[in-house]
């Protein structure tokens, strides 16, 4: 199956200060001397939104948020809705990630609530799913992978831009990684779910891989059918390091 233009998403996590967005400007002027074959994303901590788009505005580098909130305004201190992320010059938001799902005890239901309110800022989410190594040691990989695609995507986004990213808890930021065979057997699972739960609409959206993508490995993972691109954590902080991943897609 021909496949749409791979995306390279970087999610900084809680890393990030002014200092660091000498990374993004190096990026940017790299990506401008080449063509590069992908999109591009940075997803910086809240703080940094703003300015990070601010530097990428009119260039290949599109900015996203790393969580909001379900909810659409109102009296949740501490919280930031998809609105506001929109205001600040995003165009994406990961929603689901498991150090989302794991250190916060976002159930499926949560997250799904969270993509529904990206939607509804006419933003793209980035919807996460991923086993535990007790799952994956127990050969429930595949069914723990359908059953979050099935109950973390909202009907809503039949049709519209998203994306999922398949994320092996045990491989992020551990170094390792699950074999090709693996990858690709959960990314068929995910989009077979994707296409029962939203319909045949789905078959152009991509599916990242995430979990330990490095400049060295990432060729031979972006060449896996139905990889559609990749979410990168580590080798995101350093433009170097992720402009060998953007120039493996
Ligand atoms: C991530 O946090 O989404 C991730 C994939 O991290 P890393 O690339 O560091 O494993």
């Amino acid at each position: 199956m021909k496949q749409s233009v791979k995306l390279i998403a970087g999610n900084w996590k809680m890393n990030g200060f002014a200092a660091d967005l000498a990374e993004v400007d190096a990026l940017v002027s790299e990506l401008a001397e080449e063509a590069a074959a992908c999109r591009v994303a940075l997803c910086p901590p809240a703080t940094l939104v703003q300015r990070m788009a601010d530097r990428a505005r009119d260039t290949l580098v599109e900015i996203g948020g790393q969580d909001c909130s379900p909810e659409a305004k109102g009296a949740f201190t501490g919280d930031i809705s998809a609105a506001m992320l929109a205001d600040a010059g995003a165009t994406l938001v990961i929603v689901g990630h498991s150090e989302r799902r794991q250190g916060h005890g976002e159930t499926d239901a949560v997250v799904a609530a969270k993509a529904q309110a990206v939607f509804e800022a006419s933003l793209a989410p980035i919807v996460c799913v991923g086993e535990t190594l007790a799952q994956r040691e127990a050969g429930q990989a595949v069914e723990v992978v359908r059953r979050q695609v099935m109950q973390s995507l909202p009907v809503a986004l039949a049709c519209q831009p998203f994306a999922v990213a398949y994320e092996p808890v045990w491989a992020i930021g551990t170094g390792l990684t699950p074999t090709l065979q693996q990858i690709e057997e959960v990314h068929r699972a995910v989009r077979s779910a994707m296409i029962e739960r939203l319909g045949l609409g789905v078959m152009a959206v991509p599916i990242l891989y995430g979990g330990s993508v490095k400049p060295d490995n990432a060729a031979d993972i972006l060449a896996v059918p139905e990889v559609g691109g990749a979410l990168v954590g580590g080798a995101s902080l350093k433009a170097a390091d992720f402009l060998g991943i953007i120039r493996a897609a």
